[in-house]
């Protein structure tokens, strides 16, 4: 292929919102162009390199047995209500109506779509198990679409969503998913990261997501030192590093107190004028914020949780909100107590409770609820709404809390004797320097960004969209799902991350648009002779060769050859031409020397070059 008959406008400058490397390559090399924020065309330099990882994603999802359809990327808006999550999208969820007024959606992603596909089609047990995908645009109205199509607003999605008779089956198709991504992201020359994840508020037993460590992740990940846990903060536990009471030698139990209990109450009431913040109460009652016992109060939003023998829940409004799905709680109150160094993660709370939302309750909620203005809610003597314990708090047996009560605390007070919880959990945010659950040492922080997802998501979708089949005995039954997806944008961009240099971009052999630059010198009589020459000697081959045919000076074409970032660059020129034993330069993207090759050998020696990197990428 000759430069001047393809479209690849290299630029010298960079966008001004372009801040990430990637995104200001993938400009200037031509590869992207923006249409509006957070839409993207990809010109024929992007193309090739997305389509040649399309490419990869489909042998890796054949060789686990997935199989490719093509679903609309418009649905009709029915599929989302039948799954309940018309109203739980919200406005991330593209709308239109047509002209009969018919709702549709743009498909921010397709439980729903393959899922009505599947159930139309699905009667015996043998048709089981089921692995589709698509690769096929998405649409999210991302409140802020950045750094380029690391976060659009359009962008492509593999997404593949699997059938099963049992969770067995399931498990295996989610570890042979996990292994593929692994596998496509080697070949893309990618270094992921592997992590725990959440599985989203509504159930769903088992989430890993494929993470590039980045300065600009939205992810928080913990590692731990020494063994291969690997979380993302969003679920991620730590060992309870239960804390020593703060003095020993407090009384602790009632009976250990005896007669002196009855003059000196435990826990004690103490007057606290003006103190509400972990840090007021630290600075006077002169200790430490893990003696206190911090109780929150959430206002959680769709709660799955069955809450009908929790205090204060008995006559809460439960509703189901579509036909085959889950009754839900449209709203519910909790307490949550946990030791006062640390801090509740939302994330983890949220899927104990299976809520849709969950958010700080307002200050008239506290009030109401706990009979004392915010900052002295405490668990002891809290009645009317269900309490959850922080597994820290169960080993507290001299803590200061909220005396339910405005500028009263009370101290001494133990998990156990003076109150307990409706639910025990772990619901702490890990931090770095907390300690593996499984080995004991170390956790530390790396920040990531998220390129694939998989998740087992069980019987969701399948029992509200009401998908059954008969198994061999006859009886109706409904399949358990999972679903798995790549972001294709995301992931070519992440490469660029990784691979490039102050000049451009250094493609992996297996993304690189074409496989071979050459650049003649000048386009012109020998040495455009030999360039052609060698342009079908390489193409015959099976090499992807761009000839720069362009009448610019070899400094303008050296440039534009290291900023798209093509592996190998052959120059050709007049002086090596006319040598005894004529020459050509090839030189590797990304490393320093030129060689100069035999020009009749030129052609192998490319080729096996390819080959032997090729060959490492897709080992
Ligand atoms: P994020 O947390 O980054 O918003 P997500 O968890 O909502 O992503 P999933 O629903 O898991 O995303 O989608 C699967 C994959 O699609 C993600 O791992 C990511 O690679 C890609 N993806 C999601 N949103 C975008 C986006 N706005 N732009 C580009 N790729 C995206
Ligand atoms: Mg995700």
């Amino acid at each position: 292929m000759k430069l001047t008959r393809t479209f690849i406008p290299t630029l010298r400058e960079v966008p001004a919102d372009a801040v990430i490397a990637s995104h200001r390559l993938m400009f200037r090399a031509g590869m992207i162009r923006k249409l509006a924020n957070g839409l993207f065309a990809y010109l024929p330099l992007g193309l090739r390199s997305l389509r040649k990882l399309e490419q990869i994603i489909r042998e890796e999802m054949a060789a686990i047995n997935s199989q490719e359809i093509k679903p609309t990327v418009v649905v009709p808006g029915e599929v989302w209500k039948e799954s309940g999550r018309w109203e739980a999208m919200g406005d991330a969820m593209l709308r239109a109506k047509n002209r009969l007024g018919v709702d549709l959606v743009v498909s921010p992603t397709a439980e729903e779509a393959v899922t009505a596909l599947v159930r139309d089609e699905l009667s015996s047990y043998r048709q089981l198990p089921l692995s589709l995908y698509q690769i096929n645009s998405k649409y999210r109205d991302e409140i802020r679409p950045r750094y380029g199509v690391m976060r659009g607003r359009e962008f492509i999605m593999k997404d593949a969503y699997s059938y099963h008779t049992d969770e067995e089956c399931l498990d295996k198709t989610y570890r042979d998913m996990g292994r593929a991504y692994r596998r496509v992201f080697r070949r893309c020359g990618l270094t992921v990261i592997p992590v725990q994840a959440d599985s989203g508020a509504m159930g769903g037993s088992g989430s890993e997501e494929f993470m590039v460590e980045s300065e600009i992740g939205d992810n928080t990940l913990l590692l731990c030192k020494s063994c291969d846990y690997a979380a993302n903060v969003e679920k991620a536990s730590c060992k309870p590093d239960f804390c020593p009471p703060a003095k020993p030698g407090t009384p602790l139990a009632i009976e250990a107190v005896g007669e002196e209990a009855v003059s000196t109450p435990v826990p004690e009431t103490i007057y606290t004028p003006s103190v509400k913040t972990i840090e007021e109460l630290c600075d006077f009652l002169k200790t430490d914020a893990k003696n206190f016992i911090k109780t929150l109060i959430y206002r959680a939003v769709n709660v799955e949780l069955d809450l009908s023998a929790a205090p204060g829940c008995a006559s809460l409004e439960r509703r189901r909100p579509a036909p085959g799905a889950p009754e839900l709680y449209p709203e519910a109150f909790f307490a949550v107590v946990i030791r006062g160094d640390l801090d509740v993660n939302e994330v983890k709370l949220a899927a104990i409770l299976k809520a849709g939302e969950l958010a700080l309750a307002a200050d008239t909620d506290v009030q109401r609820l706990t009979g004392a203005p915010v900052g002295f809610a405490g668990p002891v003597g809290l009645t009317g709404l269900p309490i959850i314990v922080d597994q820290t708090v169960t080993a507290m047996s001299d803590a200061v809390t909220g005396a339910l009560a405005k500028d009263l605390h009370y101290r001494h007070v133990a998990y156990g004797r003076d109150f307990t919880g409706w639910m025990l959990s772990d619901i702490r945010t890990v931090k770095a320097g907390d300690h593996c659950s499984h080995c004991g040492a170390e956790l530390y922080e790396k920040k990531g960004n998220e390129l694939g997802h998989i998740f087992k998501l069980g019987y969701k979708y399948t029992r509200s969209m009401n998908v059954s089949y008969l198994d061999e005995h006859g009886k109706t039954r409904t399949p358990t799902m999972g679903s798995y997806g790549i972001g294709l944008d995301r992931t070519l961009a992440s490469v660029i991350e990784e691979h490039h240099d102050g000049d451009g971009i250094i493609w992996p052999a297996t993304l690189s648009p074409w496989h071979v630059i050459i650049v003649p010198i000048k386009y012109d009589g020998a040495v455009k002779a030999t360039a052609d020459t060698l342009e079908q000697e390489l193409e015959q081959r099976g090499l992807e060769v761009l000839v720069d045919d362009r009448d610019e000076r070899p400094g303008v074409k050296f440039k534009d050859a290291d900023l798209v970032g093509i592996p190998f660059r052959v120059v050709v020129g007049d002086k090596n031409l006319a040598a005894a034993v004529p020459t050509v330069e090839i030189r590797r993207r990304g490393e320093g020397e030129n060689r100069l090759v035999n020009t009749a050998a030129a052609a192998d020696e490319l080729a096996a070059l390819l080959e032997a990197e090729l060959a490492a990428l897709n080992a």
